[in-house]
């Protein structure tokens, strides 16, 4: 009990060699805390192994597991399936604090100092700034906190369809309330933004403590030269970090897939 820890999601193989990713970038910036993964049966047992050498902590977690009483109610809403699962994290209670991250992330620098933040601290969504983007988020876990979003989510959806509606409707004085919950943008910084205010990407983009590719455009999507090691698509603003990510997939993650 007490223990702090990064916690990601993957619900099949794609996204869990963004999540090998997001591991092997923190341990890149010494982090003091654990590492946690939260998977479903669509990820393989090979992946699975991949994922318990560089884990702490992997939990297989099945929001249709019908011995589970909570679960069952969720049969309800398929529709938000990965949401669902998203706020399986809520039931890490062996941590007492944990920060969230999509797998589509990339920590450039050591942000250790976000575990002294309290929930619901996120960063301002680059579409909508009133509400948080959910791929970086600070929480606390607590079975409670768990069956009052699960009642929450039955009752009123996800505005969005997914967890970042959900979630901003539960937490909803979020940009109102405590400005420490108000996280700096370099935290979770959206890759849109290249596009939308490429002179605040140009004047503070060296900041960028995570990066966060948000949209169609992963970066295990993108074109990448094995034989130069060098990414060959993608936004052209957005190549260093493009770059940053395939050289910790080629240098940590590769060589150990099997
Ligand atoms: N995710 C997943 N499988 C999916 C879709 C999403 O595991 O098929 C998880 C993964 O951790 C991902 C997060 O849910 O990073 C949120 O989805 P995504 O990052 O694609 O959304 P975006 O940030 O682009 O809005
Ligand atoms: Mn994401």
């Amino acid at each position: 009990m007490g223990g702090t820890a990064w916690v990601t999601l993957a619900t099949n193989d794609s996204y869990a060699l963004g999540a090998l990713v997001v591991a092997n970038s923190l341990k890149r910036v010494n982090t003091v805390h654990d590492l946690a993964i939260l998977i479903t049966p669509g990820v393989t047992l090979a992946m699975k192994n991949e994922l318990l050498r560089v884990f702490n902590f992997v939990k297989e977690v099945d929001v249709f597991d019908s011995r589970d009483e909570t679960n069952l109610r969720l049969l309800a809403r398929p529709d938000l399936g990965i949401t669902f699962t998203k706020i399986h994290a809520w039931r890490l209670t062996q941590y007492s604090k944990c920060v969230f991250l999509d797998a589509d992330v990339l920590i450039v620098q050591n942000c250790d100092e976000l575990f002294d933040r309290e929930e619901l601290s996120a960063a301002p969504d680059a579409g909508w700034p009133d509400c948080f983007n959910s791929g970086v988020f600070v929480f606390k876990p607590s079975d409670s906190t768990y069956n009052a979003l699960v009642d929450f989510a039955l009752v009123n959806g996800s505005f969005d369809g997914g967890d970042q509606g959900l979630l901003n409707l539960y937490f909803s004085n979020w940009s109102t309330a405590d400005s420490s919950k108000r996280l700096p943008f370099v935290y979770n910084m959206c890759s849109t933004s290249t596009y939308s205010y490429l002179p605040a990407l140009k004047q503070f983009g060296s900041k960028v403590k995570i990066i966060h590719f948000i949209g169609s455009s992963k970066p295990w999507l993108q074109h990448f030269d094995s034989s130069t090691r060098i990414i060959t698509s993608g936004d052209s603003h957005l190549t260093n970090f493009l770059q940053l990510w395939w050289d910790v997939f080629v240098v940590h993650v590769h060589p150990t897939l099997t």
